[in-house]
């Protein structure tokens, strides 16, 4: 196993900074299953007055945001319309349908990566006791790195709210969407009624998520947290390097998304490779299946880290890599394709 120099395998890569862990190690701290823990409460009313919605909690992970947000919105036989990418679908396990007795309808994404209206409304189950309950349509955004146009989410919502449905944003990168459109995170998740944030990717804590809604959501997901096993106790630790990340690390993603815009360019410039340009912070580039294993494993051996298979590769900037980072990489990536 070579040692990874440069790590563009994920944004949940990034490791706290010296000042952020001073923070954590500074933090007031109390138990919070109490509501005693001063620095998760701050947390909490920060990202809830952030989004200007009524409440959130701070939970260990992305996967148990979601879940929570399905849990609280539905009853069990309840059914989530997803993308059929869906993080929430596609990469949580089944956690739905295994702990909250939830049925997925996934929906086919189109090109651009967003579901077909009409396909979302002819999904929504009619009363009727052959079917399971339609109870709320789960977006993504960024979605594989990707934008989302603020006009498709309104677009949504209106389904929702003509057909009496929950709206829930998987927001794990929506602070990326927000700096990319130049947009405040309040006005980009105004028509959600539940949003989850991840601080562990690019805003660079180590822990952390956070489920921001209406007050009857959040009150139902801390107790599905303390039954998933989600409740913690003296987490201000962690909470401090969420608030150290809202205050140093939000602006600065605008610096990642430069980066991998370089990156892709750099990509680019070889003809064996198809480049997605991105919007964000993740670049998508397609090879041949013999090349992208030859590739893949020539950078490894260099120590570039980055994930892919089937000719299929993911490069993800962060706080972690710097300009010299990206010119080290795409030097590797040059002498591959000079031999
Ligand atoms: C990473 C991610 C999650 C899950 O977060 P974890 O903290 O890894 O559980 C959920 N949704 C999306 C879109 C993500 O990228």
């Amino acid at each position: 196993m070579n040692t990874i120099r440069y790590d563009f395998r994920s944004d949940t890569v990034t490791r706290p900074s010296a000042s952020m862990r001073k923070a954590m190690a500074e933090a007031e701290v109390g138990d919070d299953v109490f509501g005693d823990d001063p620095t998760v409460n701050r947390l909490e009313q920060r990202m809830a007055s952030l989004l200007g919605k009524d409440a959130a909690i701070f939970v260990p992970s992305g996967t148990q945001s979601n879940l929570l947000a399905l849990m609280s919105h539905c009853g069990r036989g309840d059914e989530f319309i997803a993308g059929q990418n869906a993080h929430l679908y596609c990469h949580e396990a089944g956690g739905a349908a295994v702990l909250g007795s939830i049925q997925p309808q996934p929906i086919a994404h189109q090109a651009d990566g967003t579901m077909d209206l009409g396909e979302i409304e002819s999904a929504i189950k009619p009363d009727d006791n052959h079917y399971a309950r339609t109870t709320v349509i789960a977006l993504e955004n960024t979605f594989g790195g990707k934008v989302l146009p603020v006009e498709y989410m309104a677009d949504v919502a209106a389904i929702a709210t003509k057909h009496k449905l929950g709206l829930h944003l998987d927001g794990a990168r929506a602070f990326n969407a927000c700096v990319s459109l130049g947009v405040d995170i309040k006005s980009f998740t105004v028509p959600f009624d539940s949003v989850s944030i991840c601080l562990s990717k690019g805003l660079g804590a180590p822990i952390g998520s956070v489920l921001i809604g209406r007050q009857d959501l959040i009150d139902k997901a801390r107790r599905h947290r303390k039954m998933l096993g989600g409740g913690m106790r003296q987490s201000g630790i962690l909470a401090a390097a969420g608030l150290y990340a809202l205050d140093n690390n939000v602006d600065r993603l605008a610096d990642d998304h430069r980066r991998a815009k370089t990156l892709a360019e750099g990509l680019a410039a070889f003809r064996e490779l198809k480049v997605t340009s991105p919007d964000t912070n993740i670049v998508f580039v397609d090879m041949d299946r013999d090349l992208g294993d030859r590739f893949t494993d020539f950078l490894a051996s260099k120590g570039v880290g980055i994930t892919g298979t089937y000719g299929k590769q993911r490069w993800v900037t962060h706080l972690d890599l710097d300009d010299d980072a990206v010119a080290g990489a795409l030097a590797e990536v040059a002498a591959f394709f000079r031999n």
